[in-house]
């Protein structure tokens, strides 16, 4: 998000993230080197027939991390600006994500190098149906399971759930997860990466005795993530006193209607201009004082230009990647609580994985059941990291990867090395 040059890669970050808890680990050289890479990394150029006739050629990918615990997951996105570094970064990620939540997956990740807001719907369609073509050599219920992510949701998925049935010759849900109720979507999928993150802010506040009566919450990033964020925060009486989007963002220390500014982001495609808030760049949302600030927008948002200056008592990290290493040390350092995005937005895969634990079996929860079931892990993971953070005096974000690589290193050791 800052100076492109100057900066870091996603991949660069992910893999420093994965050697500082590797080193914590003692990880014997040979499994570093493993888990230091992606299996398979899939490049993929397809042409899309246009509105006009003409005829464009797309770059999209598909990366997966590891798969000694389980077939890959992870979601698919589309932007002008992905790259194959930043889907493996993506992709590692899931991997640990999956695994400090225990369910039973490697990490993948996806995305197609497209500005989606001028094409056509019809282009859309063309575009994803190719792509799903293209990186069906992968894809499957038993190999790898996508997932939306930025810029991509209900529709697309339905196109690729349906585009691979129409290649087997029978239809098979169980090949994404995220997909519209009526096809085989889970109750409860859309909102869970929100519930998680609700859920770990919940367990942070105790941890930190703050009373949530009241707390107030930024929000950078307005959209599957960050907008339903908002919603069940203010829920627990939280007051939203900002939020974000690509276009700038929208402040009123008095308060913010969530699910007002939602609907006026859906009539006007931002949330700036939302009546009774003042406009406020991204720049300025971030060092708002606040008691959360929940970024869930992209990589990097938090670097360590800025970490000085950002100062709320808990941040929970519903995108991927928000904050640098560096960063995370200036906030440890002051005494932020910097809920990780493995863990804080980990609700949304593991919602997923009921959804394909539901269409394997064609048997589906109430979504209350979905909710406790939730719940359940959120929790558990929650209280395995804070453990693990409390015991070698570390944050969080170190403690969640070294739950986690520990557990993907033992399943990498068990399996052994073929032939
Ligand atoms: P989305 O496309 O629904 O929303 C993204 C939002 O971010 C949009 O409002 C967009 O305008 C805004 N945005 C883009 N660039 C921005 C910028 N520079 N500054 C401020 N806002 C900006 O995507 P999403 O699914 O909500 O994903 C958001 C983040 O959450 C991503 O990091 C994604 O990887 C992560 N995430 C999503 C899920 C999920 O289930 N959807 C699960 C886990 C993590």
């Amino acid at each position: 998000m800052g100076d492109k040059k100057a900066e870091k890669s996603a991949w660069e970050i992910a893999l420093e993230q994965f050697n500082i808890a590797a080193d914590k680990l003692n990880l014997d050289a040979g499994l570093r080197d493993v888990l230091s890479h992606c299996k398979r990394e899939l490049t993929v150029n397809f042409p899309v027939k246009m509105d006009d006739g003409s005829v464009k050629v797309f770059t999209g990918y598909r990366v997966q991390h590891n798969l000694a615990r389980g077939p890959a997951k992870g979601g698919i996105r589309y932007r002008d600006d992905v790259t194959l570094d930043e889907v493996k970064a993506l992709a590692m990620w899931m991997t640990w994500k999956c695994a400090v939540v225990g369910i039973p997956y490697g990490g993948g990740k996806g995305g197609v190098i497209v500005d989606p807001k001028p094409l056509s719907q019809r282009e859309m369609e063309n575009l994803t149906r190719r792509y799903a073509t293209e990186i069906s050599v992968l894809i499957g219920p038993e190999r790898d399971i996508p997932a939306p992510d930025v810029n991509t949701d209900e529709q697309t998925m339905a196109w690729i759930m349906d585009t691979i049935s129409m290649h087997r010759g029978y239809t098979v849900p169980a090949v994404i997860t995220g997909k519209p109720i009526a096809l085989g979507g889970s109750l409860g999928r859309k909102e869970a990466t929100a519930r998680g993150v609700q859920y770990t802010i919940i367990q942070a506040a105790k941890q930190l005795g703050l009373d949530l009566k009241g707390a107030t919450v930024v929000v950078q990033g307005y959209g599957n993530a960050g907008s339903i964020a908002a919603r069940l925060m203010s829920e627990l009486d939280c007051k939203i006193i900002a939020v974000s989007d690509s276009q700038g963002g929208a402040y009123n220390p008095k308060g913010i209607d969530p699910v007002a500014i939602a609907n006026h982001k859906k009539a006007t495609t931002t949330v700036v201009g939302f009546p009774g808030t003042g406009k406020i760049t991204n720049k300025e949302l971030l060092e708002l004082p606040c008691d959360i600030l929940i970024p869930a927008a992209l990589e990097k948002a938090i670097t360590k230009e800025n970490a000085p200056r950002i100062k709320p008592k808990i941040i929970a990290e519903a995108a991927n990647g928000p904050t640098t290493p560096e960063a995370d040390e200036i906030l440890y350092a002051n005494n932020v609580l910097v809920i990780p995005d493995i863990l804080c937005n980990a609700g949304g895969v593991t919602v997923s994985y009921f959804e394909w634990v539901q269409d394997l079996q064609n048997f589906f929860w109430t979504e209350d059941e979905v909710r406790a079931k939730l719940k359940m892990i959120m929790d558990a993971s929650y209280a395995a990291v804070q453990e693990m953070a409390a015991k070698h005096k570390i944050h969080m974000r170190t403690a969640a990867n070294m739950l986690a690589v520990s557990r993907v290193a033992e399943a990498t050791r068990l399996r052994g090395i073929y032939p």
